[in-house]
C-alpha cells in the first residue's frame, strides 16, 4: 500500500467518526397561538430555525430540528460528509492508476484476498 493511500485512509477514518449526510435549511414558521402575530404579518413569524434535511433508510425525506448552540457542529459534520466523499473519489484515482501501471507492466493479477503470514 502506498504512503499516499495511507494517508487518505486515514482522513478518510477521521472524517467518518463526525460525518452526516444531509443538507441544511432555514425555515420560518408560524406557532400554535391563533392570537399571535405570526399568524397575520409574514414577517412576523418564528425563526428561520435551522433543519438538518435527510433521508432515512427507508427512503423518506426527513428533517431534524437543529438548536443554534448546535449549529457549528452540525455544518461541520455535513462538511465533513462532502470531504469524505472527495477522499473516496481521490481513493478511487489512485487505486486505478496503481491497477493501470500494473497492467501497463504486464504484471501478473495479484490475488484478490492475499493471505498474510501469521505473526
Ligand atoms: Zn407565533
Amino acid at each position: 500500500m502506498s504512503k499516499t493511500i495511507k494517508t487518505l485512509l486515514l482522513k478518510l477514518q477521521r472524517l467518518a467518526a463526525t460525518a452526516v449526510q444531509g443538507g441544511l435549511s432555514e425555515t420560518t414558521r408560524t406557532c400554535g397561538h391563533p392570537a399571535c402575530a405570526c399568524h397575520q404579518e409574514p414577517a412576523r413569524r418564528h425563526g428561520p430555525h435551522l433543519y438538518l434535511t435527510f433521508r432515512t433508510r427507508e427512503g423518506r425525506s426527513s428533517a431534524l430540528y437543529v438548536p443554534r448552540p448546535h449549529e457549528p457542529r452540525v455544518r461541520k459534520s455535513v462538511q465533513s460528509w462532502a470531504q469524505l466523499w472527495e477522499t473516496i473519489v481521490e481513493i478511487s484515482h489512485q487505486n486505478r492508476e496503481a491497477l493501470a501501471r500494473s497492467m501497463r507492466r504486464r504484471e501478473p493479477p495479484r490475488k484478490v484476498f492475499p493471505r498474510r503470514k501469521r505473526s
